[in-house]
């Protein structure tokens, strides 16, 4: 067979906001897309309108924008395959359902709910199959002439995939290799309903990964157990031939690793399991987001790009275009990965120590200004230089750093009694006249005559520096004196320091 050009879909329904495993699994069809030069489909699939929920194909939409996860055509994208909305494709279905029902793969179901009830109190673990249809109400056990009498009464029907018993089903799955069920286990699942005049999620599924040109279904594992089925749907269409290869990712795990990761868990720990924070239209239930809780994009995608997938060595931080360029189905685990959120802070980290000071500084304004504190772009940009190693998201810089842009208004208690001597005042006001005659407060600058002042005066360097650090930030933290010093300029310095005595005395 001659090589395909590599098409995939991400084809979620929308039920909601996009889990988060949702994002990992559309981030895996994007590398596999990008490394193979290939195209990437973004599919709606809407068929149950039950579940429909306003503004969730918005929210996926713009989760994907934040991640920088770009789409080559779908809904919202355009494209030569479209529609790309399973809603607006009925007439498309019901074509592929009367192929079937002319070809025998198929057949017309009529039970009503309460006669499918009846049969289950009757018949202990009854399934609609081979074994049971002929005691159904059906066009195999109907005449031609009742079954059409029934439709053109108005008659509520089904259209039921008919499956032989007794075969052997593979599916190659390019994780999990050979899976192979028995078509006994399955039921003759409903393919259409007559009363919406909408294909159930199997058959316009396989429909559209069909008419889609899709080479490859790579998808999470909750899927698994649908593949038989659709393996015998291809079949039953005669595209065998052109069947996407299948490759059903990992499931997330809870961070204990037992069972499947869920809201509540981000719930009891703290932390999102959705890309951008979620309002629930019908609730009024605000969830979280990782964008709003502070992640950067990058982040998010390297968390995610690992959960399920390593490199094959212990790299850890990679770019999006190194995840592409590595990125390798074959090794994907087949068993789950552990939602590790605190790898995903970790991250975090690494990717605000690598952005430049410039880039941080912009994320900071806005908290400076939520503070009312407006200053130079530049001294925000030095004050990143020196605090972002301290921590893993950017309004966390208020609470390392406030002391550059706002003086203290009280001082630490326990450092206090700790750093104030009785010396101190008297130290503090030497210190303050020493620095007002340096002409070149630069750091080194300061360092050096401040550190000759000392040795002369035989004070003791520590003691000296603490009650320095305590005047201008109001407590023991921070960054190299002089750092401070530099930063807050000769006048502010002076100014904390006099305040400082005052008040310590
Ligand atoms: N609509 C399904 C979902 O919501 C798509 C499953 C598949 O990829 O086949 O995930």
């Amino acid at each position: 067979m001659a090589e395909r050009k590599v098409r995939v879909r991400f084809a979620p329904s929308p039920t909601g906001a996009l889990h988060i495993g949702g994002v990992r699994t559309a981030l895996y069809n994007y590398l596999f897309a990008r490394q193979h030069g290939g195209d990437m489909i973004f599919r709606i699939e809407d068929t149950d309108s039950n579940r429909f929920v306003p503004g969730a194909e918005e929210y996926i939409l713009e989760s994907f924008k934040w991640l920088g996860i770009h789409f080559d055509e779908g809904v919202s994208f355009g494209g030569e395959y479209g529609p790309y909305r399973q809603s607006e494709r009925r007439e498309i279905y019901k074509k592929y359902v009367k192929v079937l029902l002319d070809n025998g793969k198929a057949y017309i179901a009529f039970d009503t709910p309460e006669e499918l009830d009846a049969k289950r109190a009757e018949i202990a673990n009854f399934q609609y199959d081979a074994s049971t249809r002929g005691m159904m109400r059906n066009s195999l056990t109907l005449s031609k002439e009742e079954v059409d009498a029934l439709i053109a009464e108005g008659k509520q029907y089904v259209v039921r995939f008919k499956i032989e018993p007794n075969e052997d089903v593979h599916v190659d799955d390019l994780i999990r290799g050979e899976v192979i069920i028995n078509s006994s286990i399955l039921d003759d699942k409903v393919l259409y309903k007559s009363a919406d005049e909408l294909p159930t999620y199997h058959l316009a599924n396989i429909v559209d990964d069909h008419l889609m040109e899709v080479s490859h279904v790579i998808r999470g594992e909750e899927w698994l157990p649908s593949a038989p089925l659709h393996v015998l749907l291809y079949r039953a269409f005669g595209w065998e031939d052109t069947m996407p290869a299948f490759a059903h990712l990992p499931l997330l795990l809870k961070p204990e690793g037992n069972g499947k990761l869920s809201k509540r868990d981000g719930d009891r720990l703290g932390f999102p399991v959705f890309p951008l924070e979620w309002h629930d239209p019908k609730t009024g239930e605000v969830s979280s987001g990782y964008r709003e809780s502070g992640y950067l994009p990058e982040a998010v995608i390297n968390f995610l790009a690992l959960l399920g997938w390593n490199p094959g060595n212990d790299q850890e931080v990679m770019s999006m275009d190194e995840l592409i360029g590595l990125f390798d189905l074959h090794r994907c685990s087949k068993s789950g990965a552990k939602f590790d959120y605190k790898k995903g802070i970790w991250f975090n980290h690494q990717y605000i120590q690598q952005k430049s000071n410039e880039e941080i500084a912009e994320l900071f304004v806005p908290v400076l200004k939520e503070h009312g504190i407006e200053v130079p772009f530049e001294k925000v940009v030095t004050v990143m230089g020196m605090m972002k190693d301290r921590v893993s998201f950017v309004r966390e810089l208020w609470d390392v750093c406030s002391f550059f842009f706002v003086a203290p208004v009280e001082y630490d208690e326990k450092t206090v009694k700790k750093r104030w001597k009785e010396d101190s005042a008297k130290c503090m006001t030497e210190l303050a006249e020493v620095l007002a005659g340096i002409e070149d407060f630069s750091i080194e600058g300061q360092e050096k005559i401040v550190m000759d002042w000392i040795a002369e005066k035989g004070y003791h360097t520590g003691n000296i520096m603490n009650a320095f650090r305590l005047t201008l930030v109001g407590e023991g933290k921070g960054p190299h004196m002089f750092d401070i010093s530099w930063v807050l300029g000769k006048e502010e310095t002076l100014a904390r320091i006099k305040r400082a005595v005052e008040i310590l005395k």
